[in-house]
């Protein structure tokens, strides 16, 4: 059984064909230094290269290396956050601005795949299913919620009609979004990544930033080289580190951890879900699953804020399915892999600049395979001159967590709190 979290994905084992590219080796110029090969730099390396900008992406790994290879590709709306934090902050007519936005950001995915042909699975729908039988008349002001935002394409499921569409019986309704889904992440990213070099990026692996400057004129260092740049963008997301010390108290990483069973066939699959929709419970310790094309259940959630991995990942992680879906008992697990999560402290995505040249984009809070390609055309928006949507985002504040050896210990009592909160509600 695969046990750790990084071990061979069910991502990489599908994985388009694809080649690798070549570590920075010496000094180079650019217009944009993009640091981090995930949807939010691929996205911002696109854009600005089909605008003429030379651009060079430098990733410490390989192209989806980071969340956006390895996540439970379900593609969202909305916030992490939900609407309510955002208008606080914004107020409502603003707050409706960012709403349209995200909105943009699932568009995004929709038409970049028409318009590059990445193969990479997608399905709409997807059903946010309710664990408390007190949890229903929340649905219906979510729902209302949406349709006041004009996102109508939702539905209330009752407990008897999720059933017919869901093969377990542990929810009491859920709310049912046509305009959401779910792909196959890696391969989207790959299909970014192979779009933005055909229209002249540059992408460098293996070449790990070790030293960057983020101020008038930035530039980054691997151990192979340099790029000078008029423009930097840190994307380097949960990955990242402390590689931009301002950076490092804007974010926590959390892990959360995924499995992929056997092939179930599509007989046996279509009983899970019949529609094959994105399935995710309403907890604030998400699970979240689906179906692959090949008939896999993909099944995600138990997120660990310590850091700490456990020891045999498929073995922890089989409980919470068959919490689920008893009926999943006896089926192998192929592939268990983890990834790490940016959290910002209030879940709204975190951007802005650290000078006039230097942006930076995270934080997405479990929410960010639309987002971040929303987030990555901002910024490349921004530098090419139309600052206005990047700056809308950018007005949200966010408190730093605690540096130091508080740090984790904080979030794992936060956890704490969050799990008795989901088990109470
Ligand atoms: C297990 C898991 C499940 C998830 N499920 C979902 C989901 O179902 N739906 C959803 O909306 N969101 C989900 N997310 C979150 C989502 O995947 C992320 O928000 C999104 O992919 C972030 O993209 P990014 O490009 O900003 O960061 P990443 O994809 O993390 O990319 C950052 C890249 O920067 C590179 N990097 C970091 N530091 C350096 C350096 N010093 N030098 C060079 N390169 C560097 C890293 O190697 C990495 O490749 C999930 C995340 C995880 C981990």
């Amino acid at each position: 059984m695969p046990k750790s979290i990084d071990a061979i994905s069910y991502y990489q084992a599908t994985a388009t064909p694809h080649s690798n590219h070549p570590a920075l080796a010496g000094d180079v110029n650019a217009d944009v230094c993009i640091i981090g090969a995930g949807f939010t730099g691929l996205s911002a390396a696109l854009e600005l290269a089909q605008a003429g900008y030379r651009v060079v992406v430098l990733e410490a790994e390989t192209v989806g290396y980071g969340a956006s290879g390895r996540n439970g590709g379900q593609i969202c709306t909305g916030f992490s956050s939900g609407q309510g934090k955002i208008e606080a902050q914004l107020g409502k007519d603003d707050a409706r601005r960012c709403f349209d936005l995200a909105e943009e950001s699932k568009r995004l995915i929709v038409d970049r795949i028409a318009e590059y042909k990445i193969d990479c699975d997608l399905v709409w729908g997807y059903i946010h299913a309710i664990p408390k039988p007190g949890q229903f008349d929340g649905l219906k002001e979510w729902k209302d919620e949406y349709d006041a935002l004009g996102y109508t394409d939702t539905q209330i499921l009752t407990k008897a009609e999720l059933e017919e569409r869901i093969g377990t019986r542990i929810y009491y309704g859920a709310l049912r979004e046509g305009g959401a889904g779910h792909f196959h992440p890696l391969n989207y990213c790959l299909g970014l990544a192979r779009a933005a070099v055909a229209a002249g990026a540059v992408i460098h692996e293996k070449s790990r930033v070790l030293a960057v400057e983020t101020g008038r004129d930035p530039w980054a260092r691997t151990a192979g080289g340099k790029v000078s740049a008029k423009y930097m963008i840190i994307a380097g997301n949960a990955y990242l580190g402390r590689t931009v010390p301002k950076l490092y108290g804007r974010v926590m990483p959390v892990s959360s951890y995924i499995l992929a069973t056997e092939p179930l066939g599509e007989n046996r699959a279509r009983a899970l879900i019949r529609d094959n929709e994105a399935v995710a419970n309403t907890n604030f310790i998400v699970d979240y699953y689906r179906l692959t094309r090949d008939t896999r259940m993909l099944f995600g959630g138990r997120a660990s804020y310590s850091t700490l991995e456990p020891p045999n990942l498929g073995a922890y992680m089989r409980p919470r399915m068959t919490a689920v879906f008893p009926q999943l008992r006896d089926v192998n697990i192929d592939y268990a892999w983890g990834g790490y999560i940016a959290i910002t402290s209030n879940r709204m995505p975190d951007c802005g600049r650290l000078s006039p040249t230097t942006y930076y984009a995270h934080g997405y809070s479990g929410q960010g395979v639309a987002l971040a390609g929303l987030y990555g055309k901002l910024m490349a928006e921004a530098i090419r001159g139309t600052a206005e949507r990047f700056d809308l985002l950018a007005r949200i504040k966010h408190l730093p967590f605690p540096g130091g050896p508080i740090r984790t210990p904080i979030l794992v009592a936060a956890m704490l709190y969050y799990r008795i909160r989901d088990a109470l509600s």
